[in-house]
């Protein structure tokens, strides 16, 4: 399929990066994702494929092709038995989470909203919570991929498996992924419990509230003294997921009100009034409440996200989470710009993903936001100073600074992606600038 040259400007979701890509293309099959590698080879353009634009980092931007794969969607094949589900790259999570449920299927462990196709959420290490889990790419038992020069292969723990270890969290630097075949489990229903508790309390039993939930997280709003404990549970199979479900005014109200409506209210009160963030967001620690529910398991992990702010994560030795903490607490006086945001704290077991912020450890993340249009910059540098300290691995989707020459000494096996890297996309066709930065030029492979 041709490539249209195109004016339109591609512009990601937090509005942190945008490109003007030469030429569009829209495949709606494998031969056709493959034939627009070649055309772009022909006409020495770069490739990237687009997600849903969520990354706050540049890592889908192209001034070359940008593959839209919203044409490319789909479970091609699923097993009820084993749970093996194949599912085409450019489904978003809400449409898989839903085709799945038809199946009686679920994802294991998701994050928090549900808009990133399967491809892009996978490529940069989406995560949820769970300490005896990992993320969405943990779940995945294979990959099929085009290649720099238009192949399309598979790759599985058994067969190219360095491939396998590389491309499940690739960053879109070995290829397009075309489509992906999940590990997915019987459906289960989680028991939601939200209440505030004091910050030190957390502390205290961070380690043995994340050994005793399923998924354990909690927020803190950075000028509050209490933080919201989330725990989510797994029931045991067959238990009805209606039978403490939160009734649909008051998800409504929860959700959609409270926590964007109002929240959002308070928020452009902030930016227009700065010197008031710190009680506006004092007031919203205070205003915490405690709620349980129980509900099918992908309407506990995604919630909406109306309100637009911009996020750093990094995962951080589970061990450190404390001094991490106890430094952004020492940090929250002296910014330049008060934070209007809440600090998020998750877990993840550790794994073996050669680009996993988890890999070889068993992690805590830490993220950060600030409310889209307040200064952020202050914070995010003193976020990044004091993880650096512990060896933070930063989230490859959300904003960070680190360069090849700081990311190198984080990951034992970040010499072997790059060297596989360079076996499969000799020329750099599926580069862009955030790839030079966190990998090096591409003669520096
Ligand atoms: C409101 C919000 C909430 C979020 N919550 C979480 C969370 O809970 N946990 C978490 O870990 N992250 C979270 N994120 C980050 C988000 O999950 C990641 O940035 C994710 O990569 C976005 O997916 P996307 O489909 O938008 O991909 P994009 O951002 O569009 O692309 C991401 C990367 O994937 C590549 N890519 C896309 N499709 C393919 C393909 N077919 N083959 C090869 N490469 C491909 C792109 O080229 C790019 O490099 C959140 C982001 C936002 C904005």
């Amino acid at each position: 399929m041709k490539a249209s040259p195109d004016q339109r400007v591609w512009r990601n979701w937090a509005g942190t990066a945008t490109a003007a890509p030469a030429r569009w293309c829209r495949p709606r099959g494998e031969a056709e994702i493959s034939a627009a590698v070649k055309d772009a080879a022909s006409a020495g353009l770069p490739v990237r494929a687009l997600g849903s634009g969520h990354s706050f980092t540049a890592a889908a931007a192209t001034s070359g092709v940008a593959l839209d794969l919203s044409g490319w969607t789909g479970i091609t094949a699923a097993d009820t038995r084993t749970g093996l589900v194949t599912v085409r790259s450019g489904t978003t999570l809400r449409a898989l989470n839903a085709e799945l449920g038809g199946l009686r299927l679920a994802m294991a462990n998701l994050g928090d909203i549900d808009a990133q196709t399967l491809a892009g959420a996978l490529s940069t290490g989406t995560h949820g919570t769970g300490a005896r889990l990992g993320g969405l790419a943990t779940q995945v038992a294979s990959l099929e991929l085009v290649l720099a020069d238009g192949s399309v292969v598979s790759c599985s723990a058994s067969s190219r498996p360095e491939l396998f270890a590389a491309a499940r969290i690739g960053l879109g630097a070995l290829g397009v992924i075309t489509t992906v075949t999940l590990r997915c489990v019987p459906s289960f229903t989680l028991a939601a419990d939200e209440r505030p508790v004091p910050l030190e309390e957390v502390l205290e039993q961070f380690g043995a509230l994340a050994a005793a939930n399923d998924h354990f997280e909690f927020y803190w709003f950075p000028y509050g003294r209490k933080a919201l404990v989330k725990r989510n549970n797994r029931l045991p199979p067959g238990s009805a997921p209606a039978a403490r479900a939160m009734p649909g005014w008051r998800r409504f109200w929860e959700f959609e009100v409270m926590e964007n409506a109002a929240f959002g209210t308070l928020c452009r009160i902030g930016r227009v009034r700065p010197r008031l963030i710190p009680a506006l967001n004092g007031f919203s620690s205070a205003a915490l409440s405690s709620r349980s529910y129980t509900d099918v398991s992908h309407r506990v992990f995604v919630t909406p996200r109306r309100v637009r702010f911009v996020e750093s994560e990094y995962a951080v030795p589970r061990e450190s989470l404390g001094h991490v903490i106890g430094e952004l607490r020492r940090a929250v006086p002296r910014l330049a710009d008060p934070v209007m945001f809440p600090v998020e704290v998750r877990v993840a077991a550790a794994d073996d993903i050669w680009l996993s912020t988890a890999h070889g450890r068993e992690s805590a993340y830490v993220a950060i936001h600030q409310y889209t249009g307040l200064p952020y910059q202050d914070w995010f540098d003193r976020f990044e100073s004091i993880v650096a300290e512990v060896a933070g691995r930063p989230h490859w989707g959300k904003l960070h600074s680190l360069d090849a020459g700081r990311l190198r000494p984080l990951y034992p096996r970040y010499d072997d992606f790059r060297r596989v890297r360079a076996e499969v996309d000799p020329e750099g066709r599926f580069g862009n600038s955030y790839l030079r930065r966190v990998f090096g030029d591409a003669d520096e492979l």
